[in-house]
């Protein structure tokens, strides 16, 4: 047994998916057209804390051509829509151990997007049925993309699945959402994957937007760095435990003084303290759905998902 596995990690993991299923509740309860973004974001998170876990990383709340990683930033006056596919990615943990799972709200029900949102989670389902040891990852994909593609649809190729290991939220092993045959990975027992497909009627493939809203701490630097600096990067570090966060976490817990928070974010990222995720935009601007779940395959070879009841 690998020594950053613990013998109780299963149930550690079913309780960081407890916090998310109770999140995404939340989610779909709040949202409805003219709710702030910001409103949804901090209450789903505080929700997760509730629970007695932490966030693994900010929520996302992606419209329509934003597949992933628009998180609300400190007074962000953005309002849900009348109509699109709003996708909601949450994630937490306990002890390390991670769940990160996704859903897609369709806003007012259109039959089209709903399309989008059956082939995502229909995707999901077919991947988490050969969830068993001895799959190989691309065999997952395959089961994903012949779903999306029986709806007319596309997956988007260049997002999928990740391993997750404690405290690494994306930890190498990549589960495609199409038959990607270097993706040979087995599945084992002891492994926890979040697999999570995307469907579009685009091109398939998402490209970098300009904005960032979300950081990750990747590397202490002490040579050229003022005292200040160096005493914000020591609590980012011990506040984030390199786990990917939001400007809006340095203002709860006051980490950083809210009017220099940017400038600070800017200098670090000069420095190569911290990493930012821009956001992630479907190339042609077509419509994106998308759902995500967590596995893990206890060490009998059953499976488990965390974030499913
Ligand atoms: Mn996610
Ligand atoms: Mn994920």
């Amino acid at each position: 047994m690998s020594s950053n596995i613990d013998e109780n990690f299963t149930e550690n993991y079913i309780k960081a998916g407890k916090a998310v299923i109770a999140a995404k509740e939340l989610a779909r309860k709040l949202t409805r057209p003219g709710v702030l973004f910001l409103e949804i974001a901090e209450k789903c998170e505080q929700e997760i804390l509730n629970h007695g876990c932490e966030l693994s990383f900010p929520i996302n709340i992606s419209l329509n051509e934003i597949a992933a990683h628009y998180s609300p930033p400190i007074g962000d006056k953005t309002l849900v829509p009348e109509k699109g596919l709003l996708k909601i990615d949450i994630g937490s943990h306990y002890k390390g151990y991670i769940a990160d799972s996704a859903i897609t709200i369709n806003l007012d029900g259109d039959p089209n997007l709903q399309n989008y949102c059956e082939a995502a989670e229909e995707g999901l389902n077919a991947a988490i049925d050969r969830f068993t040891p001895g799959t190989k990852l691309f065999e997952l994909g395959e089961a994903i993309a012949n779903e999306i593609t029986k709806r007319g649809l596309k997956p988007i190729t260049n997002l999928g699945g990740h391993k997750l290991e404690r405290y690494i939220l994306h930890a190498g092993a990549f589960i495609p959402n199409f038959r990607e045959k270097r993706h040979s990975q087995i599945l084992k027992p002891g492994d926890a994957y979040a697999c999570e497909p995307f469907a579009t009627s685009g091109m398939g493939t998402v490209v970098n937007g300009q904005d960032a809203f979300i950081y990750r701490f990747i590397k202490k630097k002490t040579k050229n760095i003022s005292y200040d600096q160096l005493n914000y990067m020591n609590k980012l570090e011990k506040l984030t435990k390199r786990l990917p966060f939001s400007p809006r976490l340095l203002e709860k817990h006051k980490i950083i003084p809210t009017p220099k928070i940017d400038r600070i974010l800017n200098i670090f990222l000069r420095k190569n303290i911290i990493d930012k995720y821009n956001v992630l935009i479907e190339r042609t601007g077509a419509p994106v759905s998308q759902f995500e779940h967590t596995i893990v395959i206890d060490l009998d070879g059953n499976t488990i998902v965390t974030t499913k009841k």
